[in-house]
């Protein structure tokens, strides 16, 4: 590479990581759709600088670059040059909004800088290729590592039809997540419950499992100052519609969704019952134990837009999504006390296996959360 293509690709690159860095602000509210950063530059003589920037607004309209142009105004953004996470989409939709690549030639563009290309087989490269037609300079793969993590939620939506699965783990030194008989343990120290809240505004959806909701009665939401209004959706496993309507999940129903994932066979007197509180209720195939099918209870949230789950309980649950291929990101977190008696393992055997497996996962990263130690892993194979 020559120096000054050497110098262009570093400057692309620290554009993009903005980009991703403005994009991510809108984690968890975009979906259906993904959370698109964009960024846009002008050269001058002191060097290029940025004229506006943009994100998927929530409920996925405007996308990034539509809103990065809206906020830039008329001719800001003419002869120069667009950084974007994904590719500019191409189609028009139902809602008929002008596509970003018409929005980028109206805008008159000179260059476009793109970290991905669009995950969707059908549409993959048409928004390059149409950019490339109107004379317009295109650059791909920029921070692309990053920019897949960043849309696994998307991407595994498009290309497997189901949400990218982040679970949460907390467990003593000792390595439970409950005491004896699943008694109720609190593990994390306050800073480690503060980021656990913080983490659920970056995704669309809390999932957990009819047992934790009926030893716990959590509220699920985000209390965090100012964030209230980036609650997930409140998806909840429930094989026979154990939900109580006391709880106070479904007392809050109005404020924040409840979705019950139950079993085919679960009693339609309940389901009627949740329904009338304002609970949406779907059914999934189950084992004759009683286990929901995990993967088909994640098609079916797929088909209703979310793009990223954030689980927080059930060790039995985390295990059987692990070694169905379907955990993508496992977080364990380890209080430095010790329970000192037997109680619920928080990571069990197949878990544990599967994270060792250099195959499987990998750790991408560990530290402290105020006194609690984690570990970061995501899924390789
Ligand atoms: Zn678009």
């Amino acid at each position: 590479m020559t120096e000054t293509g050497g110098r262009q690709a570093a400057i692309d690159r620290a554009f993009m990581r903005q980009a991703l860095a403005f994009g991510a602000r809108g984690q968890g509210t975009t979906w259906p759709n993904p959370c698109v950063g964009a960024i846009v530059t002008q050269d001058t003589p002191d060097g290029p600088v940025i004229v506006a920037r943009g994100h998927t607004q929530p409920g996925g309209r405007p996308h990034g670059e539509a809103n990065a142009f809206d906020r830039a105004g008329p001719n800001a953004a003419a002869g120069g040059t667009l950084y974007v996470t994904l590719e500019p989409c191409s189609h028009r939709t139902i809602r008929a909004a002008t596509p970003c690549v018409e929005r980028t030639i109206l805008a008159g563009v000179r260059r476009v800088v793109a970290a991905m290309a669009d995950p969707n087989p059908l549409f993959r490269g048409l928004g390059f290729a149409l950019l490339r037609t109107a004379g317009i300079a295109v650059t791909t793969g920029v921070c692309e590592d990053q920019a897949q993590a960043a849309h696994r939620g998307h991407v595994l939506r498009v290309t497997q039809g189901r949400p990218m699965v982040t679970f949460k783990i907390a467990r003593t030194a000792d390595g439970y997540a409950g005491g004896p008989g699943g008694a109720r343990l609190a593990v994390s120290c306050p800073a480690a419950n503060g980021w656990v809240q913080l983490q659920r505004t970056h995704y669309d959806a809390i999932m957990l499992g009819i047992g934790t909701v009926l030893a716990d009665d959590p509220l699920l939401t985000v209390r965090l100052p100012g964030l209230a209004e980036r609650s997930p959706v409140r998806v909840i496993l429930d094989t026979h519609l154990r939900l109580p309507l006391s709880s106070q999940l479904v007392k809050t129903v109005a404020q924040v969704p409840v979705w019950v994932i139950a079993a085919e066979a679960a009693p339609v007197e309940n389901e009627m019952a949740l329904v009338a509180a304002g609970v949406e209720v779907m059914r999934v195939s189950a084992d004759p134990q009683g286990h929901l099918d995990l993967a088909e209870a994640l098609r079916l949230l797929g088909t209703r837009g979310i793009t990223r789950i954030f689980s927080e309980g059930g060790p039995t649950v985390a295990e059987k999504l692990a070694l169905a291929g379907l955990l993508d990101e496992v977080v364990v977190s380890t209080s430095p006390n010790a329970l000192g008696q037997p109680g619920v393992v928080a990571v069990r055997p197949g878990l544990a296996a599967a994270l060792a497996d250099p195959d499987l996962y990998a750790l991408a990263e560990t530290g402290l959360i105020g006194h609690d130690h984690f570990e970061h892993f995501t899924r390789t194979g």
